[in-house]
């Protein structure tokens, strides 16, 4: 008799624990604004896209947040610690994982690691705005399982030569990081139909790209 109670207090504690978990998962996704996942091989334009779409945002006056990620490569010339990213310490990282600091993270192909802040994002998109994370196929993945609800766009390159050319134009990476990115770029186009939408960058085609992927995020496949 008594080993029957305890199993039916256990069950209970069990369904009550299950249940706050399915709760907190389902309560993940109830915000007031839209997330927006961007990926997409380095070099594609991804970047450019979202300062536009940033403009276009401003010019509406809708509320957008495009996040800041931390990363434990060098700054690129011209890229400003606190806009492009928050440039740090592989030590310091390692303190924001281990302080529950980042809602994903990961180590790029270039042997470098990327992370997103947690608390900042849940904070904007509850209050109204729409945010963007512009991350790598493997952080989409991990955004997926935890169960936030978000849309996403895989921005991809015309061919990979254009892609090739670029990140060499691009002259930021030696001989040897520029290889890991296109290697990188070949595996990340094998994952684009995880996403809810392809957005084509063409060559002279820019505004096109922009535009598609603002009417996205404006539409009600979009918005909830
Ligand atoms: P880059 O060094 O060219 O700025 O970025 C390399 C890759 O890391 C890009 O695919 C970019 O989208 C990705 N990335 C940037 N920030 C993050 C992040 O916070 N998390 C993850 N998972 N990837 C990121």
């Amino acid at each position: 008799m008594i080993i029957l109670k305890i199993l039916i207090v256990s069950k209970n504690i069990v369904n009550t624990t299950m249940f706050f978990l399915f709760y907190s998962i389902i309560s993940i996704g109830d915000f007031m604004g839209n997330l927006i996942i961007i990926s997409g091989p380095s070099g594609v334009g991804k970047g450019t896209i979202i300062n536009r779409i940033k403009e276009k945002y401003k010019n509406n006056n809708k509320k957008l947040y495009v996040s800041v990620s931390y990363t434990t490569r060098n700054p690129r010339d011209g890229e400003i610690n606190g806009r492009d990213y928050y440039f740090i310490s592989v030590q310091e990282f390692k303190e924001l994982i281990n302080n529950n600091g980042l809602l994903e993270y990961n180590e790029y192909g270039t042997g470098k690691y990327y992370g997103t802040p947690r608390d900042i994002i849940f904070n904007y998109l509850d209050n109204d705005y729409d945010v963007i994370l512009e991350i790598d196929v493997n952080g989409y993945k991990k955004i997926k399982e935890l169960g936030i609800e978000h849309r996403s766009v895989f921005v991809a390159p015309s061919s990979i030569g254009v892609l090739e050319s670029r990140l060499r134009k691009r002259n930021s990476e030696d001989e040897e990081n520029l290889k890991k990115r296109i290697k990188e770029a070949f595996n990340e186009l094998n994952y684009m139909n995880l996403y809810d939408d392809i957005v084509f960058n063409e060559d002279g085609k820019l505004e096109e790209a922009v535009d598609e992927v603002y009417e996205l995020m404006n539409s009600k496949k979009y918005i909830k």
